[in-house]
């Protein structure tokens, strides 16, 4: 098959062998045309002949989010003219890190995502609706469009949200798959439902979900999965990435876990002493991005943890899988000797039907400990309902948040924000 390259079928050995001779190009490469890398290896010493194997990474320091951000410029290898896209990352901490494209930069892209589509059984042919942003500087989007062309799919461009509106597409269209926020889903069902369209019917037999988990970290489904499946019996594929990476984890039919691509990125779990963890372990996802020509990383760190499994999968890659992210290591909350991230809280709140919309702030206490507060809407007529969700906390997480309930009119504005890529559901004031 054209989009299932047959070095995610080779046996592991074979695959690092081949990852070690594209990090050797990409060293070469760095050293030629970045000013960040060559003077990175110039401070520290680094003979980049000295490193043969994916072992030998460790002796180059880590990349942060920090460096990009504030040496945004020197990573890119490429003069501004032979940039052809700007994207920039979503900037939820200060100010947005510019990543610049190649034209050969956007056909890697385009791969990246034919063969992480094929991954979750996208064909030639199949009509795909997208519910997500292609504009607003945003590079999935983008690559969602590129790899459906390259594949030969036929893309409904819808952007997100209107759930009118993506069920005239679909009626229409007939798509076979959508791109989605997988929480959005719930509200399509419920428009559906109250409109009285036939949605059980309808053409869809599943959805590529980002941006949120769909999976416990066994991988079975977790609630929002759940709920989402009880009324519309869909297959929901979960899919990672991230600007940074420009390369996208995406399950295959089996579901356990985004395949890697060993083509494309390099991928390390560390823990917080910068160590490969133990097998089984999460960590800290850290890559290396290959065919990068305008801003290739090496060693960067993502800020999300997860946890990577190496069995060979049943439909035949025998490259490694990650988990459901765990969590942005930056997010992590200490709570009176409970330490916890969002995704767990998502996962409670997500288990309330009356719960309409939610956010989730933390902020330090004056005296510098971590504090929750919930905002819900909610249209349940419960007096209690409100120590409902703080028993559902402690039962599960053994948390007590304070919660909030705000008018629906007010928070939904805020959660959905129309500047941002996706619900803003966690903030983070500390
Ligand atoms: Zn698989």
């Amino acid at each position: 098959m054209q989009f299932y390259p047959s070095i995610e079928k080779s046996e592991v050995q074979e695959i690092k062998a081949f990852q070690e001779k594209k990090l050797k190009e990409l060293l070469a490469y760095l050293e030629k045309n970045s000013p960040f890398y060559q003077r990175l290896f110039k401070e520290n010493n680094i003979n980049i002949g000295d490193i043969q194997s994916l072992e030998d990474l460790q002796k180059i320091p880590t990349t942060s989010k920090n460096d990009l951000q504030e040496y945004n410029h020197d990573f890119f290898c490429i003069p501004p003219n032979k940039i052809v896209d700007y994207s920039t990352t979503s900037g939820t901490l200060g100010d947005p890190v510019t990543f610049g494209l190649s034209d050969s930069d956007l056909e890697r892209l385009a791969y990246n995502e034919a063969i992480s589509f094929a991954c979750a059984g996208i064909q030639k042919g199949d009509v795909v609706q997208m519910i997500t942003t292609i504009d607003k500087r945003f590079m999935a989007g983008l690559a969602y469009f590129l790899g459906l062309r390259k594949m030969g799919a036929s893309v409904v461009r819808m952007g997100p949200g209107i759930p009118e509106l993506q069920w005239d597409s679909i009626f229409r269209y007939q798509p076979k798959y959508l791109i989605t926020v997988p929480s959005f889903l719930l509200k399509m069902i419920d428009y559906a439902e109250k409109h009285g369209l036939d949605y059980k019917n309808s053409s869809v037999y599943g959805a590529v979900c980002i941006g949120e988990s769909i999976k416990n970290q066994d991988f079975t489904d977790n609630i929002l999965s759940q709920k989402i499946k009880e009324k519309w019996n869909i297959k929901l594929f979960s899919t990672y990435a991230s600007t940074e990476m420009s390369t996208a984890f995406t399950e295959c039919e089996h579901q356990i876990g985004g395949h890697h691509h060993p083509e494309l990125i390099i991928t390390e779990i560390l823990d917080d002493e910068e160590n490969p963890v133990k097998e089984g372990e999460s960590g800290e996802l850290t890559i290396t991005t290959l065919g990068v020509e305008a801003i290739p990383l090496l060693r960067f760190k993502t800020g999300d943890l997860v946890k990577a499994h190496y069995e060979p999968c049943q439909c035949g890659r025998n490259t490694l899988r990650l988990g459901p992210v765990l969590g942005r290591k930056q997010h992590m909350i200490k709570y009176k000797g409970t330490t916890l991230y969002p995704p767990a809280m998502n996962d409670i709140l997500n288990d309330f039907n009356n719960l309409l919309c939610y956010q989730i702030i933390i902020h330090s206490n004056e005296i510098g400990l971590d504090e929750i507060i919930i905002k819900i809407s909610t249209d349940s007529e419960s007096e209690n309902f409100v120590n409902e969700v703080r028993d559902h906390f402690r039962a599960k997480l053994r948390v007590s948040p304070k919660i909030e309930i705000v008018d629906f009119d007010v928070l939904s504005k805020i959660v959905y924000n129309p500047n941002s890529r996706k619900p803003i559901t966690f903030v983070d004031l500390r």
